[in-house]
């Protein structure tokens, strides 16, 4: 039973790699950083978040190598219920890059985007989508929904997940405990 168990997981495993490696050869544009740098400026974002009493969730957009937009959650600063990371970065990407078609950007974030969220970036024409942790109570892109593969809606975003999920998960595990 354990052996199974284990080749089962295995399995698993194997068919994830096979599902990355595939969408990463549809995946453009490419960033020039590496996911794990980007995602790393990303977690930077989501800490200043927990600085400030906010949900701890970070974003960064790349163009072409260049981070061309930081931002963190600040519902509560803005009390403005539309205030996600996601959202104010890619408002932010718009005023840097003078348009509001993303097809070269790619948006890291630390956490599953909402419904909210990934409807932006699918407003966006977003390249590519890049999140850490999967958020199986509200994420859009593939817990409850798949908002960026979602062939009815007019535009498809190449996504990867588990981009240092660890740690972005434990980020928001230590803010909700330390409320608790
Ligand atoms: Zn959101």
């Amino acid at each position: 039973m354990l052996r199974w168990g284990r080749r089962a997981l295995r399995g698993v495993a194997a068919g994830a790699t096979r599902v990355r490696r595939v969408r990463d050869e549809v995946t453009k544009p490419s960033t020039g950083v590496s996911d794990d740098d980007a995602m790393a400026l990303a977690l930077d974002q989501a800490r200043l978040a927990a600085e400030r009493g906010e949900v701890p969730v970070g974003a960064v957009v790349v163009v072409d190598g260049v981070v061309v937009a930081t931002a963190h959650n600040q519902r509560e600063t803005d009390a403005d219920p539309t205030a996600h990371a996601e959202v104010l970065a890619l408002r932010a990407a718009g005023q840097a890059l003078g348009t509001w078609r993303m097809g070269d950007a790619t948006l890291f974030v630390t956490l599953e985007p909402c419904a909210m969220c990934a409807g932006a970036a699918v407003s966006a024409r977003l390249g590519r989508l890049v999140f850490g942790a999967a958020d199986p109570k509200a994420g859009a892109v593939g817990s409850l929904y798949n908002l960026a593969a979602d062939p009815r809606l007019n535009h498809e975003i190449p996504w990867s997940s588990g981009v240092r999920a660890a740690e972005c998960a434990e980020l928001l595990e230590a803010f909700f405990s330390s409320r608790r």
